[in-house]
C-alpha cells in the first residue's frame, strides 16, 4: 500500500485563496488586515520564516510591517515596541518570532501582546480559550494539522490519537484540537515508556519531536494517519521530518511529506488568525 501525500502546499494554496477573497471584501468596507512581524538577531531559519510570513501576506492582500532589531535589543525596548503595535489601529495581528535571543523574556514579550492581537495564540487568555474550546484563534501550526487530517478524509472522533511532543506551541494544543473532535488522545514526550507500543495503537499519529526519523515503520499501524511537523535540518543541509517517510508511506493511508507538508500550514493559519483579528474590528 503507498499512502495518500497530504500534500500542505496544494491545501494552503486553497485556504489562502479563500482568505484573499475575504480580504477582498474587508477592504470594501475600508478594512485592510494588518500583520506586524517582530524579529529580534539573526537566526537564518528564523529570517526564512519571517520572510516567507511576508510572502504570504503580500499573496492575499493583508498588509505587513517588519521589525528586524538587532540581536542586543534590551527587554525594554521590545515591550515599548509591542505596547506601541498593541495601540496601533491598522496592525490587527502582531507576532514576534520565536526563539528571542537568551537573554530576553519571551514568556514577558508574550503577555503583553494584546490577546485581541495575538495570531499565534500564545498569550495565556488564548491557551485557556482553547482549552475551554471557546477560542477566537487556533494556534497555527495545530490548526494547520486539523486541516491536514480533514483532507485526509478520516474523522477524528472515536479514533485512537497519538501526538509525539508536549510543547506548548505543538504537541499539548495539537491534543486538545484532537480532544476538541472527539479523538482519544495519548500524549507521549521523552520520558514516555515504549513510545513504539504507545504509537502503534493510532489511528492518528502525529509526531512533533524534532528528531530526525525517530517514528520508524514498525512504530506505525498499517492504515494509520501520519502527521510529520518535525523539521530537522540533517549536516549535508538536506531537510528531514521526524517520520521516516520513505518507509512509513509504504504502510500509512496517508502521510504529510516534509517539507510541503504541515510547514506552509502553519503559515496559512497565521494569515486566517491575522483575517480574524481584522474582522473583529467589523462593526456588525
Ligand atoms: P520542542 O523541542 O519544544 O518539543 C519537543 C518535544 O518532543 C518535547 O515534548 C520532548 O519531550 C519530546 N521528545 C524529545 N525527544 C523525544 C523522544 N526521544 N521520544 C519522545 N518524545 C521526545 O519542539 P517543538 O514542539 O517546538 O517542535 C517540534 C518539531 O516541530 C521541531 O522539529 C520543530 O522544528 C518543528 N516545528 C515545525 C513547525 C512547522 O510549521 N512545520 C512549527 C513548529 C515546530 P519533553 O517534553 O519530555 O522534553
Amino acid at each position: 500500500m503507498s499512502a495518500k501525500i497530504l500534500d500542505g502546499k496544494m491545501v494552503s494554496a486553497r485556504i489562502k485563496s479563500e482568505l484573499k477573497a475575504e480580504v477582498d471584501k474587508l477592504q470594501e468596507k475600508g478594512i485592510r488586515p494588518g500583520l506586524a512581524v517582530v524579529i529580534v538577531g539573526n537566526d537564518p531559519a528564523s529570517r526564512v520564516y519571517v520572510n516567507s510570513k511576508k510572502k504570504a501576506c503580500a499573496e492575499i492582500g493583508i498588509y505587513s510591517e517588519e521589525y528586524a532589531l538587532p540581536e542586543e535589543t534590551t527587554q525594554q525596548e521590545l515591550l515599548e515596541l509591542v505596547n506601541e503595535l498593541n495601540r496601533r489601529d491598522n496592525i490587527h495581528g502582531i507576532l514576534v518570532q520565536l526563539p528571542l535571543p537568551k537573554h530576553l523574556d519571551e514568556e514577558e514579550v508574550i503577555n503583553t501582546i494584546s490577546p485581541s492581537k495575538d495570531v499565534d495564540a500564545f498569550h495565556p487568555l488564548n491557551v485557556g480559550k482553547i482549552m475551554i474550546g471557546n477560542f477566537d484563534f487556533l494556534p497555527c501550526t495545530p490548526a494547520g494539522i486539523m486541516e491536514l487530517i480533514k483532507e485526509s478524509g478520516v474523522p477524528v472522533e472515536g479514533k485512537e490519537c497519538v501526538v509525539v511532543g508536549r510543547s506548548n506551541i505543538v504537541g499539548k494544543p495539537q491534543a486538545m484540537l484532537l480532544l476538541h473532535q472527539h479523538g482519544t488522545v495519548t500524549i507521549c514526550h521523552s520520558r514516555t515508556k515504549n513510545l513504539k507500543e504507545v504509537c502503534r495503537r493510532a489511528d492518528i499519529l502525529v509526531a512533533a519531536v524534532g528528531k530526525p526519523e525517530l517514528i520508524t515503520a514498525d512504530m506505525v499501524k498499517p492504515g494509520a494517519v501520519v502527521i510529520d511537523v518535525g523539521m530537522n535540518r540533517l549536516d549535508n543541509g538536506k531537510l528531514v521530518g521526524d517520520v521516516d517517510f520513505k518507509n512509513v508511506s509504504e504502510i500509512a493511508s496517508a502521510i504529510t511529506p516534509v517539507p510541503g507538508g504541515v510547514g506552509p500550514m502553519t503559515i496559512a493559519m497565521l494569515m486566517r488568525n491575522t483575517v480574524t483579528a481584522a474582522k473583529s474590528c467589523v462593526q456588525p
